[in-house]
């Protein structure tokens, strides 16, 4: 066998530019989803964008991570001829994946989702997750969607993207925590407006049905309530305006911290 002549290695390549800001930029849509292209090009305009995205629609497969079947990296090309990095992972598998492969970004950009991530909705979805996770290794990072899933106006939420992007890196973001960010799908959507997390009332219905071989089979669907109370995420999108929420992953229930641990004195 041929040794490797060590004078001579395999040459590096540096996989972001030294001294631009280095974006990672993902999705739960999959990686030819409209959504991630536009934010690809809006984010490319304030440094070193790498798209790292699942092979397919992983949309509501909240936080998971992929443990059981081998995790699959290829390089594919995006539409403009980009180079993006394509996985059968979860989309917070993409950002353990691009920071391990890759190194740390500055920043991470997930969307743009088709479809709001409003109120509880965020505890299942892929999109905010991968913020999430990127926050848990406290790395900057917002998630962002836009609520509709027909005729969905990528580029008002290209424009929103591209200015809280700007917003988180002038500012920083506080410890451990993140962006969600919700966009109106209409054409000028009213200022940002920074809320907190709204709940989602849904009238989840059960069918059920009988496949070709005669068993059973459910499908769980459901619509959500009109309620919004004020100064939530979901009240600010009803209204025509971006919703920015800060979140973070404390979960812990300080006020109910204080009731249970009454329980075992
Ligand atoms: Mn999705």
């Amino acid at each position: 066998m041929e040794k490797r002549n060590r004078y001579n290695p395999q040459p590096f390549k540096p996989l972001f530019p030294i001294e631009t800001m280095k974006i990672l930029v993902t999705n739960d849509d999959g990686i030819y989803a409209d959504g991630i292209f536009f934010l690809k090009e809006a984010l490319e305009k304030l440094g070193e964008v790498i798209v790292f995205a699942p092979d397919k629609e992983r949309s509501a497969v909240g936080h998971a991570l992929t443990m059981h079947v081998p995790l699959r990296v290829s390089e594919v090309f995006l539409r403009d001829g980009s180079r993006a990095y394509m996985t059968n992972g979860t989309p917070s598998d993409c950002v353990l994946l691009a920071m391990l492969m890759l190194g740390k970004p500055d920043l991470v950009a997930s969307g743009i989702n088709r479809g709001a991530n409003l109120g509880d909705d965020i505890t299942y979805s892929g999109t905010v997750s991968a913020a999430m996770e990127a926050a848990i290794h406290g790395v900057k990072a917002f998630s962002i969607s836009v609520a509709a899933f027909e005729d969905v106006l990528y580029s008002a939420g290209a424009h929103v993207a591209s200015v809280i992007a700007q917003k988180i890196v002038e500012n920083g973001l506080p410890e451990h925590t993140f962006l969600n960010v919700n966009v109106p799908n209409i054409n000028s959507p009213k200022a940002c407006v920074i809320t907190k997390q709204g709940k989602r009332i849904y009238s989840d219905r059960l069918t059920e049905r009988t496949d070709p071989r005669g068993e059973r089979y459910f499908w769980i669907s459901g619509e959500p309530s009109a309620h919004a109370e004020e100064g939530t995420d979901i009240d600010a999108v009803a209204k025509g305006y971006v919703s920015v929420t800060p979140l973070h992953l404390d979960l812990t229930n300080m006020d109910a911290l204080k009731t249970i641990s009454k329980w075992f004195l």
